[in-house]
């Protein structure tokens, strides 16, 4: 498939604000892991001050549901493929088109 400049143009946009949505969705997840981490009570079995049973389920569905997003998120916007574990990636692996 072949794209004027204008089209590869408008991907480098379009990554960039998927770029912008990975990160957005990262960063509130990663400080809610952590917090996770230090802000658990073993004796009393709560993490957050919620009680394990409840709080251990809701932050597993978080994460699934946040990989699931970032998995459909990001793509590049030319060939749907997904990018891979870099947001800085250069090209597509599979077109080889320039993301950013
Ligand atoms: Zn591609």
């Amino acid at each position: 498939m072949e794209y004027n400049e204008e089209q590869k143009a408008a991907f480098k946009q379009q990554a960039a604000g998927r770029r912008r949505n990975q990160i957005v969705l990262a960063i509130p997840l990663a400080i809610g892991l952590i917090a996770s981490e230090l802000v658990r009570d073993e004796q009393a079995e709560t993490i957050l001050w919620i009680p394990e049973i409840i709080a251990g389920p809701i932050l597993l569905l978080t994460v699934v549901c946040a990989l699931i997003y970032s998995y459909r998120n990001w793509r590049f916007p030319g060939s749907n493929k997904y990018i891979g574990r870099s947001l800085f990636r250069k090209t597509c692996h599979a077109c080889g088109i320039a993301i950013r």
